[in-house]
């Protein structure tokens, strides 16, 4: 049996060869889901795709990267990678050199990450250190050793993890016959954004699809290092993903900004748990909080008519990235809504309860 993942379907479009090992556990092909709630509330000349990426194997996107940085590493003989992380890098990280057999260190900063990407990184055995500084120092710091030391750096500066993220937007391609008209999703380190608009470029050249779509990206309104144009010392947000002050990709993320007509902005924390609940109980998806900044972001956009200057002869199609799932950060689920009630175990009680 052979393992099937982003590297054996989109071989032709990576950096990869006879020699490369082939690290998978069969990432990609993740759900795009027509969205019928928010389509509805967007209005009739739209379609709103979420782009399921919670369905990766570790649980977030950073697995389409992390199987070619790691696969990459091996095949150079590396015996340990490094990385800083808010959590999902990590946890693809761990589980990917697991597989792979190398030593994996990760650099996280303290009480900032969400208990299951945590929980992650630590069974798959990875040695784990928590700093006392934010994930822009983590970094620093990473990168520091890295080149000084036998250590390969598997964060989005490794230009493998741009180069496995780009298939996101290949599978969005081959599901819908053609690029999008827009695509929606938080911007942190900006690694994602840099990625997706690469692959829509590559497969226009190549003859795969036709258009190209406008990419607008969100940032939590007190992690906004791009939108303010300035780095932010002390970046904070509930959606610890984006929880970043100075993105590695900054300026690709302008690029692709720039290049595609598109926009970055920003979303409130209240925005982001409000469509956090919104997806969950009418589309019934359970995204991480980060992920919701992207219908956040769309949600703001419907609101102050972005849209309608949209000439639209065929229905306009906007695509949205959910980066990662729910389950990674179940307190902030927990948090968001009622706790359940606790009653005597009684049928007399329950159907009071229950309305009968
Ligand atoms: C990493 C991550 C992001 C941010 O992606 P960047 O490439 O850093 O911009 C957003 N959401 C989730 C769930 C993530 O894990």
């Amino acid at each position: 049996m052979k393992n099937y993942g982003i590297i054996e379907k989109y071989k032709k479009y990576l950096p990869v060869g006879q020699a490369t090992p082939i690290i998978t556990l069969n990432e990609g092909n993740t759900p795009l889901v027509f969205a019928s709630y928010l389509s509805k509330l967007a209005g009739e000349n739209f379609e709103i795709y979420l782009k399921c990426e919670g369905a990766n194997p570790t649980g977030s996107f950073k697995d389409r990267g992390m199987t070619l940085a790691i696969s990459k590493a091996c095949e150079e003989k590396a015996t340990a990678v490094i990385c800083a992380s808010t959590g999902n890098t990590s946890a693809s990280a761990a589980a990917y050199s697991a597989r792979g057999g190398i030593k994996c260190i990760v650099l996280i900063p303290s009480g900032a990450i969400a208990l299951g990407k945590l929980s992650q990184a630590l069974i798959h055995g990875a040695e784990v250190l928590a700093i006392s500084g934010n994930f822009d120092t983590a970094l620093e710091l990473a990168k520091e050793i890295s080149l000084k030391y036998p250590v390969t750096l598997v964060n989005s500066l490794n230009p493998f993890r741009i180069e496995g993220q780009k298939t996101g937007s290949f599978e969005i391609c081959d599901y819908l016959g053609d690029a999008p008209d827009f695509q929606i999703m938080p911007v942190g380190n900006a690694g994602n954004i840099t990625a997706y608009w690469k692959g829509y470029k590559e497969y226009k050249t190549g003859g795969l699809s036709k258009k190209l779509p406008s990419m607008l990206g969100f940032q939590a309104e007190g992690a906004c290092p791009i939108v303010k144009n300035k780095p932010i010392k002390d970046p904070k947000t509930i959606a610890t993903a984006i929880q970043i002050g100075n993105p590695a990709s900054w300026k690709s993320a302008l690029e692709a900004r720039d290049e595609s007509n598109g926009l970055i902005d920003i979303v409130t924390d209240n925005q982001i748990l409000e469509a956090y609940k919104i997806l969950a109980q009418k589309e019934g998806i359970f995204a991480e909080p980060a992920s919701a900044a992207s219908i956040a972001g769309l949600l703001k956009l419907i609101k102050n008519g972005y849209f309608r200057k949209i000439n639209t002869t065929n229905k306009c199609k906007i695509v949205c990235i959910l980066t990662g799932h729910g389950l990674k950060d179940p307190e902030r689920a927990i948090k968001s809504v009622k706790k359940p009630k606790l009653l005597r175990p009684n049928i007399k009680t329950i159907l009071k309860e229950i309305g009968y």
